[in-house]
């Protein structure tokens, strides 16, 4: 027979429910880290057996097939560059057509479509699975440090990652066996971070300058709700630009000529003088040069800030203009949050304040505060929570969505920096008598043609009830997910028959060309507009032509003489040569030639209906 166990009072196994265990993860370029959030409620950063929180994201492939990732890839970088893989997160996503810069990398390609791929002791590496050994170890640094395994992560995004390169980062968590909670954009993780502590109303500009990576994010905090604003950005911007900056100074003032290795020990070298110009005003460099001595440089703070002036300037542009999106003035704003290691540059924190004209917000370390505010919305996620934590979080979509209508125009139906998620829906119809089926392509992108937009996916809607043109009412439902992620359905709405997709491209689309389609749109909205205009009347026409033909088809030979026929047909002919042509004015004219004859044969058939509807009917039926 069994005892019944009595638990001791006060013993810790009273507690009565097990809190779940659940981390933030900042996925960065240079650097990830993983924080958690503790019973008392305080925030914590994990650290490795040296007490060290960030983690280089590097990692190494050795010709044995075994992987070091971190401090002990990093150091493996000199011997194995082939296969020593740094900023993957720039890769992720994409599709090695969409690698620019693949002839400077020191990687080997594997050829071939879909995902980029390196080679490896281990055989083709995709973005993902390089990642995965990132994840896999914060993920071991987690259980290690809070003693058993952890519910489910959070995960930070640059708030650019459009779909593909969100998707291959679940697919990477998925891999480094880690649930995703929720995966969120690294500038409202760290407004998450400031806005709980500081819990105050108001706009706030979220600056984070990585290694690699530039974000600005404007933010609302309104009755506990985070609200994105406008984003900018450009992943290719970040405080690497300022080493090769300094590494290039070096070069151009000793007169030195490196190879490629001694680049990048210059390069290295950068970036230990960076960091330390924000502690000091000044420095001596030593550098070897290859003679007997080293030769001694002294650089000054007002040096570097000189050169790197213009790497600084691109950063504001991309600010202001978020806050012109946003709809602000700088001044509007009630607080700049500064996040990423680049961002503690003396230089750039003038250059922020200036622009701002006010001092940024620095209480929290611009290393850490993404991460801790991913862990914050982590807890909360694995239902740890407390008083005033009933927070929800609103990012927005970067990119219009829309489809393409008759005559390659493009409908938008959710508009760039919408808040997600979200769903919203719009009526369509048909363009044809008894047309069966529609193709419904999505869109993403500012411009009016579906040319110049890039196409996510395409589907097609089948067993449309046979209904005249424009009579059959298709529901295009468009809903975009916490995560970003873009599902498109297509419903008939009398008959209920449906067709949907889930918008996944196999690669993605980089911030340039984000910023150059916004920038198109806008150097292109004279264009565009014309565009359109021509587009429209083409449609309007073709919509005519189709009419007339299926009219002249039922009711031609009874309603018209020869003659009337003739001369339809003639204007039917004019319209359609000027279809063709790209000149809005012969529309216009075929337009006038054409529409008084249908006119009048419309006006006709309209008699001829009536007095065949009215004439099998008894005349009582017909009321007073
Ligand atoms: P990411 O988000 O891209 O992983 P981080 O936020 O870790 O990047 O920032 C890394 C960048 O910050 C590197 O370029 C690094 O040199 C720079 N950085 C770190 N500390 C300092 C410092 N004290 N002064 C200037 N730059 C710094
Ligand atoms: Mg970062």
């Amino acid at each position: 027979m069994s005892l019944l166990q009595i638990l001791e009072p006060g013993s810790a196994a009273e507690t009565p429910v097990a809190r779940r265990r659940a981390v933030g993860i900042d996925l960065g370029t240079t650097h990830s880290l993983v924080a958690t959030i503790e019973a008392d409620g305080s925030s914590r950063i994990l650290r490795d057996e040296n007490g060290g929180a960030l983690l280089p994201s590097v990692v190494c492939v050795l010709p044995d097939g075994q992987v070091q990732v971190g401090r002990p890839a990093q150091a493996l970088a000199g011997t194995h560059p082939q296969t020593t893989f740094r900023s993957i997160k720039r890769f992720m996503g994409r599709g090695a057509v969409d690698l620019s810069e693949a002839g400077t990398l020191p990687y080997a390609i594997v050829p071939g479509e879909g995902t980029v791929r390196f080679q490896s002791a281990r055989g083709p590496l995709s973005p993902v699975e390089i990642s995965a050994e990132i994840l896999k170890l914060l993920r071991q640094r987690a259980e290690q440090a809070l003693g058993g395994s952890v519910e489910g992560a959070v995960i930070t995004v640059p708030a650019y990652f459009d779909d593909a390169q969100r998707q291959a980062t679940r697919d990477a968590a998925r891999l480094a066996g880690i649930e995703v909670l929720r995966l969120l954009n690294e500038p409202t993780a760290a407004a998450v971070a400031y806005g709980l502590d500081n819990a105050s109303e108001g706009v706030y500009a979220i600056y984070d300058l990585g290694g690699g990576t530039f974000d600005l994010s404007i933010l609302r905090l309104r009755q506990g709700v985070f609200e994105v604003l406008a984003t900018a950005g450009n992943t290719a911007l970040g405080g690497d630009d300022f080493d090769r900056r300094l590494a290039e100074w070096f070069i151009s003032q000793m007169g030195l000529t490196p190879n490629a290795a001694g680049f990048g020990e210059l390069l290295t070298q950068a970036r230990q003088v960076k960091e330390a110009l924000s502690a000091t005003e000044a420095l001596e460099i030593a550098l070897d040069t290859g003679a007997d001595a080293p030769v001694v440089h002294r650089i000054t703070r007002a040096q570097f800030g000189e050169m790197t002036a213009d790497l600084v300037d691109k950063t504001l542009r991309l600010t202001r203009r978020a806050l012109r999106d946003a709809g602000f003035t700088p001044d509007q704003v009630d607080g700049v949050v500064l996040v990423g290691g680049a961002s503690r540059m003396p230089q750039v924190r003038a250059a922020v304040a200036e622009c701002f004209g006010r001092p940024p917000l620095t209480d929290l370390d611009p290393d850490q505060v993404v991460a801790l505010g991913a862990a914050r919305q982590a807890d909360v996620l694995a239902g740890n929570r407390r008083d005033g934590d009933d927070w929800l979080l609103l990012d927005v979509i970067p990119l219009s969505l829309g489809i393409e209508t008759m005559g390659g125009l493009v409908e938008k139906i959710i508009p760039r920096n919408s808040t997600i998620p979200i769903a919203r829906a719009q009526d369509f119809t048909t363009f044809k008598d008894g047309q069966g089926a529609m193709s419904v392509h999505v869109l993403q992108g500012e411009r009016d043609l579906a040319a110049d937009c890039r196409s996510l996916a395409r589907f097609e809607l089948h067993g449309i009830p046979p209904m005249a043109a424009g009579a059959a009412r298709i529901q295009v439902m468009f809903q975009v997910d916490a995560d970003g992620l873009v599902s498109v359905s297509a419903t008939e709405q009398t008959t209920g028959v449906a067709a949907q997709v889930t918008v996944k491209p196999s690669y993605g689309l980089s911030d340039e060309e984000i910023t150059r389609m916004l920038a198109d749109s806008l150097a292109h909205a004279g264009d565009d507009a014309a565009a359109r205009i021509l587009v429209e009347q083409k449609v309007e026409a073709e919509r005519l032509v189709e009419a007339t033909r299926a009219a002249l088809n039922t009711d031609g030979a009874a309603l018209l003489t020869d003659a009337e026929v003739a001369a339809l047909l003639q204007a039917l002919h004019g319209m359609e040569q000027a279809i063709t042509g790209h000149d809005g004015s012969a529309i216009s004219a075929a337009k006038a030639m054409l529409e008084p004859l249908t006119d009048a044969f419309a006006a006709r058939r309209m008699d001829h209906n009536i007095r065949t509807a009215l004439a099998g009917r008894q005349v009582g039926e017909l009321g007073g």
